[in-house]
């Protein structure tokens, strides 16, 4: 049977991964399961930015990948980049299978605030479900309270669910595998 994996990048608290597995498996009506593997994603880090290449993270994903697999999610401690942006809070391989998301930019601590595990948390959930949309080929949506809705800024994210809108719902669902 078929998974959504979750795939910890470097070392993060596993009780995050825990609660956003029903979370991602209750959206995309998929079962989830954490990996019990993590990727060291050293390789991955350019001292000149100081952070991590994302596109280099999902290029060594592919070797996680089983039989199993439906999508795979990163899930990574570190501060995420491509080359023409300053950060991303995440990267997906449009029509899959993996993707990757940054808790970096989704601390309360990083803008200075004190630290917000439910803040966090849910933030998580919407990046997640906006990764592994567009693993489902789902493009960025109109509608400000979608899940994919883009978020060039932490505030953008705050503003929207973790849930999709009807229409990338249906998008999804007529979507085989
Ligand atoms: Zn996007
Ligand atoms: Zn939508």
């Amino acid at each position: 049977m078929k998974h959504l994996q979750l795939l910890p990048i470097g070392k993060l608290d596993g009780g995050l991964l825990m609660e956003l597995a029903p979370a991602v498996a209750d959206t995309f009506r998929m079962p989830c399961e954490i990996l019990s593997r993590a990727l060291d994603p050293e390789f991955a880090f350019h001292g000149e930015r100081q952070q991590y290449h994302s596109s280099e993270i999902l290029q060594r994903m592919q070797s996680f990948l089983a039989p199993n697999s439906w999508r795979v999610l990163g899930v990574a401690a570190v501060d995420l980049y491509i080359p023409i942006l300053t950060f991303v809070f995440g990267e997906a391989q449009v029509g899959g299978p993996c993707a990757v998301v940054s808790l970096h930019r989704l601390r309360q601590e990083f803008y200075g605030l004190p630290e917000d595990q439910e803040i966090l948390r849910y933030r998580l959930a919407k990046e997640a479900v906006h990764e592994i949309g567009h693993t489902l080929d789902l493009t960025h949506c109109d509608d400000y309270r979608c899940a994919m809705a883009p978020s060039h800024a932490v505030e953008w994210i705050d503003l929207k669910d973790s849930s999709l809108c009807a229409s990338c719902q249906s998008q999804i669902l007529t979507s085989s595998d």
